[in-house]
């Protein structure tokens, strides 16, 4: 029976479900990172908000000192309506007119910030623009990513049933090539390399010696023959199983 060909198209759905498994890897990865570039526009966003809330803070202590100020003059006007001496008034009327220039300097004050505010505003518009251009972007590839996840998922599902049969067709043919096979894989990948005319495998590009050109063509024969071979002929450096090129 022959050996080759099956264990070629084992290999073949081995290295499917390599790709896929190492793509199913990488989505969560892909996902975080979207996720990460999304954390950080919203940061920015938060931070041009606290930015302009702190600058609205500033504007309201100043108006309300102003205020306060307002009302200390209201009072103090009450009050002239009970003084009695001329002095006394001057007096008031000094002390009023210092507050007032008081209210109008905390005014001026949030007068002034009050021009900055659209600077501070218009940064939080630009912020909010990128967290909504970005967000579109991010949901969009996340859900591509889950659709895809899903796929390779389902994808990996029907190779495990492909290779469940695929390796019994191995085995049938060569139980004991089957055993080699799959204690190899793990750690040399391709696992079954080609022995090409000048006895070089095309794994690690050794030349062999002569012995093993001679057993993989003697392993050819038999199998053209529809016998069954002894093991796997195997590269004396790296271990890959060798065959010529059906
Ligand atoms: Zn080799």
């Amino acid at each position: 029976m022959n050996v080759i060909q099956p264990l070629i198209e084992l290999q073949d759905t081995d290295g499917q479900i390599r790709d896929l498994e190492r793509e199913a890897r990488d989505i969560p990865q892909r996902k975080a990172q979207e996720q990460a570039r999304l954390a950080g526009v919203n940061a920015a966003l938060e931070f041009a908000k606290n930015h302009l809330e702190a600058h609205r803070g500033m504007i309201r202590k100043e108006e309300a000192e102003a205020e306060e100020i307002r009302a200390k003059v209201q009072t103090l006007k009450l009050a002239q309506t009970s003084i009695k001496s001329n002095k006394e008034m001057q007096q008031s009327i000094m002390q009023i007119e210092g507050l007032e220039r008081e209210a109008e300097t905390a005014e001026n004050r949030a007068l002034a910030l009050e021009e900055e505010t659209p600077t501070f505003e218009k940064n939080v518009a630009v912020a909010q623009e990128k967290v909504d251009a970005e967000q579109g972007g991010v949901d969009g590839l996340v859900a591509d990513l889950d659709a895809r996840l899903a796929e390779v998922n389902a994808e990996l599902a029907r190779l495990q049933q492909e290779r469940a049969e695929r390796s019994k067709a191995v085995s049938d043919a060569d139980p004991r090539t089957l055993l080699y096979y799959e204690r190899l894989r793990t750690r040399r990948w391709p696992a079954v390399a080609l022995l090409n005319s000048d006895d070089v495998c095309d794994g690690c590009h050794m030349k062999q010696p002569p012995f093993v050109g001679q057993s993989v063509d003697r392993n050819a024969k038999i199998i053209e023959s529809g016998g069954t071979v002894q093991g796997p002929v195997v590269c004396t450096m790296c271990g890959r199983i060798l065959y010529r090129d059906l």
